[in-house]
């Protein structure tokens, strides 16, 4: 294999004359007016070096791929009870659909889709007000990539707020199933501003460390979960952390990861590194475009598929 910072220089190279394509998010002004030919890519072994290109330092709106630290936050308080309130099943349908939850009494399918997610900022609140536990995940998101510059951006915030019928819509049905321990309009306070969250690929990358490396961040000694966790945590990033692109991701990639509607994609190569790409962009299925696409060289270049070496 050839030098990483190499390979991660020779993917970007190649997807800069496609910066660009793809559709970028447009449900808010915010996400609407970003530069398209954006492009970052940042990886991180598990001995703490840095391979990274383009707009790797810029922070973007991570949105869904917050699920992944309010899962990690939920499953730390509420440990294996928190399967009670949401499955681990792909969902096969759109990241906002509400069908599903009608034919299985108002539980979502995995943490990943926004009904399961929001379900998830319901138990991260226990014992907390919204603005307490808005806090807590900021701080964790801190904790984790060890970098207390990390922000929600308000405005991002304020918009999803604004115009997230389709997530009230979710809350409310799972509400009316007692799905749902605190208020609605408390609960998707907590979970507009997680999806506000601004980190950029470096940022992003140090956060996703400890999946990478059994459940410690080997670049500040913190043992985050246990080793079990961690893999299970890599289990569901797999099977339902794209979407209903999910079994394309894996087909492709080979690594658990989370994308979400700013563009970006987080990802882990177990025992070696952890990776994040940022191009606006969307696919059919709300997925980085070329960061899906950056994501598959890496993974070919570098042989870290999951499901084999060659
Ligand atoms: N804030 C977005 C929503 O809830 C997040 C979507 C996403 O990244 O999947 O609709």
């Amino acid at each position: 294999m050839a030098e990483l910072q190499t390979i991660v220089n020779e993917i970007h190279q190649a997807l800069l004359p496609r910066l660009g394509e793809g559709k970028v998010a447009d449900y808010i002004p915010q996400l609407a007016r970003v530069d398209p030919k954006k492009f970052g890519i940042a990886v991180i072994d598990i001995h703490g070096r840095v391979y990274k290109a383009g707009d790797c330092d810029e922070p973007f709106s991570i949105q869904s791929v917050s699920k992944v630290f309010t899962l990690t936050l939920a499953l730390g308080k509420h440990g294996e009870t928190t399967w009670n309130r949401v499955g681990r099943e792909p969902s096969g349908s759109a990241f906002n659909s509400i069908v599903q939850l009608e034919h299985e009494n108002g539980k979502p399918r995995n943490p990943f889709i926004n009904a399961g997610a929001i379900a998830i900022s319901d138990l991260v609140m226990s014992g907390h007000t919204p603005r307490e536990a808005i806090g807590e995940i900021v701080r964790f998101v801190q904790y984790l990539a060890d970098d207390e510059t990390i922000a929600i951006d308000p405005d991002v915030a304020r918009s999803e707020t604004a115009t997230g019928y389709r997530n009230f819509a979710l809350a409310n049905f799972m509400k009316s199933f007692g799905k749902l321990d605190h208020a609605v309009d408390h609960v998707l306070g907590v979970y507009f501003h997680q999806c506000a969250l601004a980190m950029s690929c470096t940022q992003l990358a140090r956060a996703a460390l400890f999946l990478a490396n059994n459940g410690k961040n080997p670049l500040t000694g913190h043992t985050v979960v246990s080793s079990q966790r961690a893999r299970r945590i890599n289990a569901l990033m797999l099977t339902c952390g794209h979407y209903d692109g999910s079994g394309d991701f894996a087909y492709h990639v080979g690594l658990p990861g989370k994308s979400g509607v700013g563009g970006g994609i987080m990802a882990v190569a177990p025992g070696r590194a952890s990776v994040a790409v940022w191009s606006p962009g969307l696919n059919q299925v709300g997925n980085s475009l070329l960061g899906s696409v950056a994501l598959e060289m890496l993974a070919a270049r570098t042989g870290w598929s999951i499901f084999g070496t060659q």
